[in-house]
C-alpha cells in the first residue's frame, strides 16, 4: 500500500515509469535489456564503428544511461571518456637489399612481407642479427639477445616457438626484441604456413594503439628464404639452428648488412573508452570492474549489398545492456564498500585494442581491481542453462562465483570448455596482467548453441535485432551478476588472491 502523502504522485510515476525507471530493485528483465538493444543496434548507430558518428551516438548514448543510474564519470578528466589513439597502417612499396662482401645477394622480393611504422621509412647498411626465438626471461636464465648489438638492426626471429610451458609468446618475443631497439624486426615462418597466408596478411591494413611500441619495421620471410640467404654469405643455417642447444642461445651476427625501404600509408585517429563508477560506501581504494565492448563494424558490407550494416545487436549490444541494467540494479541497493567500476571499451573487434589501452593506462591501478567480469555476446541462449564460466582457476573467486550460483539457485557447469575463447575477450587484456578477470553465463554453456552463433549471424548483418535475439538466459544471467557483483563489492565476503597465487 501506498502511504497516504505519496498518492496524488502515482500519476506522475506512472508517466515517468514508461521510460523504465533507471535505479530499481526488480529483477532485470529481456524488455528491460531488449529497450538498449534496439537503439544501440538501430541503423541510426550505423553498427557503431570507432570513429563514425555511430561511435558518438553510441558513447553519449552510454554515458547517459550510466548517469541517469546515479553513476560518476570516470574517464579522463572528470569525464565520462578515456580517449584511445589508433594508428592505421597499410604498406604500399618495399624493397629490401641484402649485402654481403659488398655485394648485394640475389633475393626475390616477393620472399618478404613488411609494414613500416612511419610513411617513410630508409634504413642503410643495417647490420642483420639471427636471434633464435628472440626469446628474453631472464627469471629463467633465457636472454637471446645476450651480447648481441640489437640498436639500429635488421633482427631475424624463428615465429615458432618450442612448446614449453610458459615460453614467451610471438607477441612477447618482438615487443623484446623492439625493446632492445631493432630497426626491422623479421618472423623467419615454419615451412607448415603457407607463405600466401602470410603475405595476404600483410597486404591488410593493420590497427594498433598509437600507444604501443613498434620497430620502425616488422615483416616475415619463409623458412627456405631465410636459409638461401645464410648460405649465399657463407653461413650455415643448419648449423645456427643446432649448434646451440636450447636455452642457451645467443644471438648470432650475421656477415650481411641490409639497405631497407618501405612506404606506409599511416592514418592516426581517436576514439573512447566509456567509464562510470560507482561509489562505494567503503575507502579501500579497491574496486569491482565489469566491461563489455561497445563497439562493432559499421557499414560492412559493399555497395550494392541490400543490408549493408553489421548492427552487432548481440555482439555486443546485448552486453552494453546487461552492463546498464546491473548498474543501476547495484545503485538502487544499499552500496556495498567497493567502488564499482564500469567500462564499456572501444576497438575490441579491431584486437581488444580499448581493453588493452585500459588495461596499460588504467584509471586506478590495476592491482587494486579484484576482479574483473567481461560481458560479450550474452543474448543468444534461453534460462535455465547451467553457468558456465572462463577463467577458473582463482580460488577465492572460483569460491566466490559458486556460492553466488548456488545463492540464486542455479548449476555450475565445470567442464571448462568455453576457456578456448579465453584469449579472445577483452577479460584476456586485464587477464594477461594479472588481474583476476572472468567472463560467465549460460551464454557460454552450451557449446552447440555457442558454435551456432558464431557459424551463423556472428559478424554479419544478420547479427541484428530479430528471431536470433534471445534474452531470456541473458536476463537470468543479470540477476546473477548483480549478486555476484554484491559479493565480489563486499571486503567481507571476498578478498582477492595475492599476486603469487594468481
Ligand atoms: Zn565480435
Amino acid at each position: 500500500m501506498f502511504p497516504k502523502l505519496l498518492r496524488g504522485l502515482v500519476p506522475f510515476l506512472l508517466i515517468s515509469a514508461t521510460a523504465a525507471p533507471a535505479q530499481s530493485d526488480a529483477p532485470v528483465t529481456g524488455a528491460d535489456l531488449r529497450r538498449h538493444i534496439e537503439i544501440l543496434a538501430s541503423d541510426d548507430f550505423g553498427g557503431r564503428a570507432p570513429g563514425t558518428p555511430g561511435e558518438q551516438r553510441t558513447i553519449d548514448y552510454i554515458a547517459e544511461q550510466f548517469r541517469a543510474r546515479g553513476l560518476e564519470p570516470a574517464g579522463e578528466n572528470g569525464s565520462w571518456f578515456q580517449p584511445v589513439g589508433l594508428v592505421e597502417r597499410t604498406t604500399r612499396r618495399h624493397q629490401v637489399t641484402w649485402i654481403a662482401d659488398g655485394r648485394a645477394l640475389p633475393f626475390d622480393q616477393a620472399n618478404i612481407a613488411l609494414q613500416g611504422r612511419d610513411a617513410e621509412t630508409r634504413i642503410g647498411g643495417a647490420p642483420v642479427i639471427f636471434a633464435g626465438h628472440g626469446a628474453r626471461l631472464p627469471e629463467r636464465g633465457i636472454d637471446q639477445l645476450a651480447g648481441a648489438n640489437v640498436e639500429g638492426a635488421v633482427v631475424l626471429i624463428l615465429f615458432e616457438g618450442p612448446n614449453v610451458p610458459g615460453f614467451p609468446s610471438f607477441t612477447q618475443r618482438v615487443a623484446a626484441v623492439t625493446e632492445a631497439g631493432a630497426a626491422v624486426v623479421i618472423a623467419i615462418t615454419s615451412a607448415d604456413i603457407q607463405w600466401s597466408f602470410i603475405t595476404r596478411n600483410y597486404q591488410r591494413t593493420t590497427t594498433k594503439l598509437a600507444s604501443q611500441r613498434v620497430a620502425p619495421v616488422v615483416g616475415a620471410m619463409p623458412f627456405e628464404a631465410a636459409q638461401a640467404l645464410v648460405e649465399a654469405a657463407g653461413g650455415d643455417f643448419g648449423r645456427l639452428l643446432n649448434d646451440q642447444p636450447g636455452s642457451s642461445f645467443r644471438a648470432v651476427t650475421l656477415p650481411i648488412r641490409a639497405d631497407v625501404d618501405v612506404d606506409t600509408e599511416v592514418r592516426a585517429s581517436t576514439t573512447n573508452n566509456v567509464v562510470g563508477r560507482l561509489r562505494g560506501s567503503g575507502s579501500s581504494g579497491e574496486s569491482l570492474l565489469y566491461l563489455g565492448h561497445w563497439d562493432h563494424f559499421g557499414t560492412c558490407r559493399p555497395e550494392g549489398e541490400p543490408d549493408r550494416i553489421c548492427n552487432g545487436a548481440i555482439d555486443n549490444a546485448s552486453g552494453i545492456a546487461v552492463m546498464i541494467e546491473v548498474a543501476g540494479r547495484l545503485s538502487a541497493q544499499p552500496r556495498p564498500a567497493r567502488d564499482i567500476l564500469f567500462l564499456a571499451t572501444t576497438a575490441e573487434e579491431l584486437g581488444l585494442l580499448g581493453a588493452e589501452y585500459f588495461a596499460t593506462h588504467p584509471v586506478v591501478p590495476l592491482p587494486s581491481i579484484v576482479a574483473a567480469i567481461n560481458l560479450d555476446s550474452v543474448a543468444i541462449h534461453p534460462a535455465g542453462l547451467p553457468v558456465a564460466v572462463i577463467g577458473r582457476g582463482n580460488a577465492p573467486l572460483d569460491a566466490a562465483i559458486e556460492a553466488t550460483v548456488a545463492a540464486v539457485g542455479r548449476r555450475l557447469d565445470t567442464d571448462n570448455e568455453a576457456d578456448a575463447m579465453a584469449t579472445r575477450q577483452d577479460g584476456w587484456a586485464l587477464a594477461r596482467l594479472g588481474v583476476p578477470a572472468i567472463l560467465l553465463g549460460g551464454s557460454i554453456s552450451d557449446m552447440d548453441r555457442l558454435n551456432q552463433f558464431l557459424a551463423g549471424p556472428y559478424h554479419g548483418p544478420e547479427d541484428e535485432v530479430g528471431p536470433d535475439l534471445i534474452l531470456d538466459g541473458a536476463a537470468e544471467d543479470a540477476t546473477l551478476l548483480v549478486a555476484l557483483g554484491r559479493r565480489l563489492a563486499d571486503p567481507a565476503l571476498y578478498s582477492p588472491a595475492a599476486e603469487g597465487q594468481r
